[in-house]
């Protein structure tokens, strides 16, 4: 019978950490890391970090970190038994029977019957729709659209009748408590307590997760016509968070990858038409306008996301409000916007693949779509030129990367015909006005900012003991704890002397698990960031260095006790002697 913590080891190994983060955010080898742009705060200098080494990661803007477990659970926002059961599936470890605390285990127990909640109503919903009288509409409304039998199975749509509590049956009928239901999304309560369901007459678009099993997190249902709302989405719950969702990502990921370009629609029907014609790096927004999250997800993994829009006027509007986002997260991205009166979906399926595809290539860059449109025709009104400048300067000001910022200046000049000159000074003056102006902030800063408020001697030992753990038996035998008087440093270092005792290993990751504060982890990781203070030759010289000094130390205390008595003192140098040079003087 394998251990718990046999199987987290084994998928430890299996798992590498650079290659388990690859596949989400993309990492640049910097020295004896990696680092990319972190998925878990906006920025546009890379500070989130991971070692190979030591098998962590860690985010100098926003403090996250951990092991691939931790990296896993922020980024599937799942808790640590189901990080643990999705990567052991991944990488075909076998894991133990009972092996989490009373309160992990509830709360994955909790989660599980959300999971199970979402599953029976989609297979609710995809039976529906195979029902000869009930299915009737949904299935007109997919054929009419020229959704396939294959597309249908793999994306697992469905159809919600007409009717109030076709699911709230269907659900009490597999023993579902409706509380469940609630907490799950899938139904509603009225005033008066009655629940009900919350999808009537739609077709269904289940949405997925992007861990192994893909699992259903929500829903989307669109109505059969054009009333209103056209979108019904699964409400925020402990499992689904609409910001931060695209559908069909977890489909579209390889192709991303593949491609490197992500395009981006508005609606399910659209992603799917565009899969239908080939294109399969496609994404959709669940009808809602684009936010950082899966931006910051896109950028993981593509190199350029091209936004279509729809040719109304609130489609163009929403294409406006994503430039700052792309801009500040840095990802390139172009405006595809459709002839009047189209929608992806009914311009692929009139015109075919190949216009599509022209219409991608030919996209001009978000920047330069949305420079036009403010501008529009009335390019010669002076205040309109100087209210667009006020407009997207700050968002200039924001862009980190030079070359880009300067090519966009150059643009901007171009288009509204205002000298680059002046709009340099303009955005000089904006970037003083707002402030920090610390674009230089690079990341060897941040290295360096690794708190080291601390005795340096003592820093020194902590940063032996992580680079190199074998010489923990020495300094803990000779009692090298005495050097330390920093609390913290205290606390970690008796955690790996105590480690040591136990056999037990001493890396960066089974320390941080035993320190009660989350501070000391968060300083553990950056500070074992740092390179080792001294070369593989000059180890065991520290060592004897370390040893030296304690020595040192006992003996001062020695001398401070034995004051007055005379034999004592004699006792204590006999012994300095004896202790001789390795000891120090
Ligand atoms: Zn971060």
């Amino acid at each position: 019978m394998i251990s718990y913590q046999s199987a987290k080891e084994e998928i430890k190994q299996a798992a590498d950490i650079v290659s388990v983060v690859g596949q989400f955010v993309q990492l640049k080898k910097a020295g004896e890391n990696f680092v990319g742009l972190c998925p878990f705060h906006g920025e546009k200098a890379p500070s989130f970090t991971v070692s190979q080494d030591k098998q962590m990661f860690h985010c100098f803007g926003c403090k996250q970190g951990g092991d691939v477990f931790a990296f896993w659970m922020a980024y599937h926002s799942l808790s640590f038994p189901e990080a643990l059961k999705d990567l052991a599936e991944r990488y075909n470890v076998q894991l133990p029977e009972k092996h989490f605390t009373a309160e992990e285990k509830k709360k994955a127990d909790y989660r599980e019957t959300l999971y199970n909640v979402n599953e029976l109503a989609t297979l609710y919903f995809e039976k529906e729709l195979t029902h000869p009288v009930r299915g009737k509409p949904g299935r007109d409304y997919f054929k009419r659209r020229s959704i396939s039998h294959s597309i249908i199975e793999e994306f697992h749509l469905g159809y919600a009748p007409k009717g109030w509590d076709g699911l709230k049956q269907f659900l009490l009928s597999r023993k579902v408590s409706l509380e469940t239901a609630l907490t799950a999304g899938v139904l509603k309560r009225s005033d008066k307590g009655h629940y009900y369901d919350l999808f009537r007459e739609r077709v269904m678009f289940p949405i997925m997760d992007l861990t192994q099993k893909k699992r259903v997190i929500g829903f989307g249902g669109r109505v059969l016509d054009d009333t209103l709302p056209k979108y019904v989405n699964t409400p925020e719950t402990p499992l689904f968070h609409k910001g931060t969702c695209l559908y069909g990502f977890d489909a579209s990921r390889k192709a991303i990858r593949e491609t490197g370009r992500a395009i981006v629609v508005e609606g399910y029907m659209d992603c799917l038409a565009l899969r239908k014609h080939g294109l399969k790096e496609v994404v959709a927004t669940l009808g809602t306008a684009l936010s950082e999250t899966p931006v910051r997800k896109l950028k993981g993994i593509g190199k350029e996301a091209v936004v279509v829009f729809d040719a109304d006027e609130a489609g163009k509007s929403a294409a406006l409000r994503t430039l700052p986002i792309f801009l500040n997260e840095r990802l390139s991205a172009k405006a595809v916007v459709l002839p009047n009166g189209h929608d992806p979906d009914s311009f692929i399926n009139s015109s075919g693949r190949d216009a599509f595809s022209k219409l991608l290539n030919a996209a001009p860059s978000l920047f330069d779509f949305y420079v036009d449109q403010k501008l529009g025709s009335r390019t010669q009104d002076i205040d309109q030129k100087v209210s667009i400048l006020e407009e997207i300067l700050p968002i200039l000001a924001k862009v980190r990367n030079e070359t880009q910022r300067s090519l966009y200046i150059k643009r901007l000049s171009e288009k509204s015909e205002v000298a680059e000159s002046v709009v340099l000074s303009a955005l000089g003056g904006i970037k003083q006005s707002s402030g920090k102006g610390r674009f230089k902030n690079d990341i060897k800063q941040q290295f360096t900012s690794v708190n080291t408020n601390r005795p340096i001697g003592e820093i020194q030992l902590l940063n032996l003991v992580l680079h190199y753990p074998e010489t923990v038996a020495d300094l803990r035998g000779h009692h090298c704890r005495l050097l330390i008087s920093d609390p913290m440093i205290r606390r970690i270092v008796d955690v790996v002397f105590d480690r040591q005792s136990r056999s037990e290993a001493v890396t960066v990751e089974t320390i941080q698990e035993r320190l009660d504060r989350n501070e000391d982890r968060i300083w553990l990781r950056e500070f074992a960031f740092r390179p080792a203070f001294c070369s593989d030759r000059e180890v065991k010289q520290a060592v004897r260095d370390f040893i030296g000094k304690v020595q040192k130390k006992k003996i001062a205390e020695a001398f401070k006790k034995a004051i007055g008595d005379p034999r004592a003192i004699n006792e204590i140098l006999k012994k300095k002697i004896a202790a001789g040079r390795p000891f120090g003087n």
